[in-house]
């Protein structure tokens, strides 16, 4: 059955909004102030979903007086693009390709040069949801987008390496394509609809 509410472990609001529009008919809030996300150590986004899920309900758990003793709905997501020619790099790495403090124009120059000369440019968004229910069941979502990567960046919006991804059956980049065309494709968007599915299927995994 479809919750009516589910806690998005994390603190950006924007990233809340964006999964209540994807998760429709389910209210996503994000974590209350003070709440703290655990180290990304996992190996896997799957892993680093799942510890920042557990993070978000413990600390629920442990602060159940001032919540009516009542433990909701949460979920967390990690995601990151994967690059074939480069054995899944970056990964789990994405957001810190270039380094620890790396920006986003950081991380593409240095994919465009690792894959400079490399004929094989198909690569992967992956998006991995894992959702824990009240009593303590969890549902694990996937959803990935297949595409390449362009010789050079191109368009505006977005974020991250959308200026050099070009979806599969598609000759512009992420960055060129509306937020719209981009929400109804993109790795989250599917990985919200399989959580969707199972959750009102009652499907766990
Ligand atoms: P996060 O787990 O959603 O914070 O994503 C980690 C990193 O993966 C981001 O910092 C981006 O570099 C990359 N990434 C994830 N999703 C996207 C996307 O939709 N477009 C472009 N880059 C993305």
């Amino acid at each position: 059955m479809l919750p009516p509410a589910i806690t998005l472990a994390s603190a950006n609001a924007n990233k809340s909004r964006e999964f209540e529009t994807l998760l429709s008919g389910v209210r996503v809030e994000p974590m209350p102030a003070g709440f703290k996300l655990p180290e990304e150590t996992g190996h896997s986004f799957y892993e680093n979903a799942r510890l920042k899920a557990m993070a978000v309900r413990e600390q629920f758990i442990a602060r159940a007086s001032a919540f009516d003793g009542k433990v909701p709905w949460v979920m967390a997501d990690d995601s990151g693009i994967e690059v074939t020619a480069l054995a899944g790099a970056p990964g789990i790495y994405s957001s810190r390709y270039a380094g620890e403090n790396a920006t986003d124009v950081d991380n593409v120059n240095k994919l465009l040069k690792a894959l400079a000369g490399k004929e094989d440019r198909h690569a992967r968004f992956v998006c991995e949801i894992v959702a824990i229910s009240p009593g303590g069941e969890q549902l694990h979502a996937t959803g990935a987008l297949e595409g390449s990567i362009a010789a050079e960046p191109r368009g505006g919006f977005g974020f991250g390496y959308d200026p050099v991804f070009v979806p599969e059956g598609y000759s512009l980049t992420v960055s060129q394509l509306s937020a719209d065309e981009k929400n109804r494709i993109s790795h989250r968007a599917r990985a919200a609809l399989d959580l969707l599915e199972q959750l009102r299927g009652g499907k766990s995994s």
